[in-house]
């Protein structure tokens, strides 16, 4: 069994990150594959999680709106505290955790009492030790963080106990759908959770959460 992409995955994502609104007759025609592969393709791309949506590219310049790239610092501890103070502000599009315990987001907005009031709220955070601010003046490139390289390979979680894995591992098909287990341990108890789940949860579909890692 294989997590990894081969090069007809590869192409159908490359088809759909140009052009998301792509038929799976249009990938199939362009990439010179069959109809139902694609569709089968793109439906367990689906499932594992790698493909999350399909979104409209919009032309930020045009709306007019100013972006600025902000830096908070604060200590590694305290990163996650920071994180969640800004993930859910609107103005906020875009956050990064870097290596050297620094956030580094983009924000975009119209209105610079907006931004001002966030800054403010920001300024009473404990957690932030630090705090950089530069305006965007031109963006010559942007594209999805994604990059589809031959080399493009999948990391999946394991569905029970959340390690990354990669090639190795199991895949399981219950109720139609594929999970994914890092070992044959995790797979018995996954087994024994979704099957205990299934009777208390009568016709719904169980969701099963992922553990901290366990011992193997
Ligand atoms: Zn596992």
């Amino acid at each position: 069994m294989s997590l990894n992409l081969d090069d007809v995955d590869r192409k159908i994502l490359r088809e759909l990150q140009n052009d998301g609104r792509a038929s799976f007759r249009d990938v199939s025609a362009r990439i010179s594959v069959s109809t139902p592969t694609v569709s089968s393709r793109v439906q367990a791309m689906v499932e594992v999680g790698l493909i999350r949506g399909y979104s409209t590219m919009l032309d930020a310049d045009m709306l007019g709106q100013v972006s600025v790239v902000l830096l908070l610092e604060s200590k590694p501890a305290d990163l996650d505290k920071v994180v969640e103070k800004i993930k859910d502000q609107e103005l906020v599009r875009q956050i990064y955790v870097l290596s050297d315990s620094r956030v580094m987001c983009i924000l975009s907005f119209y209105n610079q009492f907006k931004y001002q009031r966030f800054l403010e709220s920001l300024a009473s955070v404990p957690e932030i030790t630090r705090m950089d601010n530069s305006m965007v003046m031109r963006v010559p490139k942007e594209s999805p963080r994604a990059a589809l390289t031959d080399e493009a390979g999948l990391l999946i979680k394991c569905y029970y106990c959340g390690h990354m894995m990669k090639d190795e591992g199991v895949k399981i098909k219950l109720d139609g759908k594929y999970h994914y287990l890092c070992c044959s341990v995790c797979e018995r108890l996954y087994r024994e959770k979704y099957e205990k789940l299934k009777k208390s949860a009568g016709t719904l579909k169980p969701v099963v959460q992922a553990h901290p890692p366990h011992e193997h």
